[in-house]
């Protein structure tokens, strides 16, 4: 693929994260279709449940490939999430950008500070729930985990609201009150965005 020339911009980066229950996974699916973005897989060390596709949501690797990653350069950052690794491959995405497209990352507050560090210009999108109460529903009706599991995420989901605000890294908070309309909130944003170029 040719790099970018003048008559084809380079690409814009999204960074869109919210804690665990927000729904942002399936507004970053929505927002990659609509304005025909590509999702950038992750890579990580936790164990696969079964919803998950390799190569489509995760590349799931054991600790040591990961640390070899890490310590070849191969990721654009990376964060640990709930004693698990979690991490961006930096040469799709940076192919991608050089090739116009928008980069969708659906990353944590931690990995959004490290990119946003490299490249300013990403634009950054956290997901709220509209309140506590609905969040802590959220994540008891998704029966994914144990009661511990559960209270566990819904403290680190508080402190990750938190830390999102205090990082000043976000151009926009979203609220997920009804899916449809936060999915159109967030395209909205992003076209708007992608119009004004970098
Ligand atoms: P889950 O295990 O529920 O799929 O993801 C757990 C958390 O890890 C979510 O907040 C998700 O956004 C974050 N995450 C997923 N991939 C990456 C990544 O590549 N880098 C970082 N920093 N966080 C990630």
């Amino acid at each position: 693929m040719p790099p970018h020339t003048p008559t084809q911009p380079a690409g814009l980066l999204l960074i869109i994260s919210g804690p665990s229950g927000v729904g942002k996974t399936t507004i970053t699916h929505h927002v990659e279709a609509r304005c025909d973005g590509v999702f950038s897989v992750s890579m990580t060390t936790r164990d696969k449940t079964h919803d998950d596709v390799e190569g489509r949501d995760y590349y799931f690797v054991s600790r040591e490939q990961f640390d070899r990653e890490v310590a070849a350069g191969a990721l654009l950052e990376w964060a640990e999430v709930f004693g698990n690794c979690y991490g961006t491959p930096r040469k799709p995405v940076e192919e991608h950008l050089r090739n116009g497209r928008l980069v969708i990352l659906e990353i944590d507050v931690e990995g959004a500070v490290q990119v946003k560090r490299n490249l300013p210009e990403a634009f950054a999108i956290f997901v709220l729930p509209p309140s506590e109460d609905e969040l802590f529903r959220r994540l008891s009706n998704r029966k994914r985990e144990d009661e511990s599991t559960i209270k566990r995420r819904f403290a680190k989901a508080k402190a990750e609201i938190a830390q999102a605000r205090a990082s000043g890294v976000y151009d926009e908070f979203i609220v997920n009150d009804e899916l449809e309309a936060a999915i159109a909130h967030a395209t909205r944003l992003v076209k708007a965005r992608m119009e004004r170029g970098s």
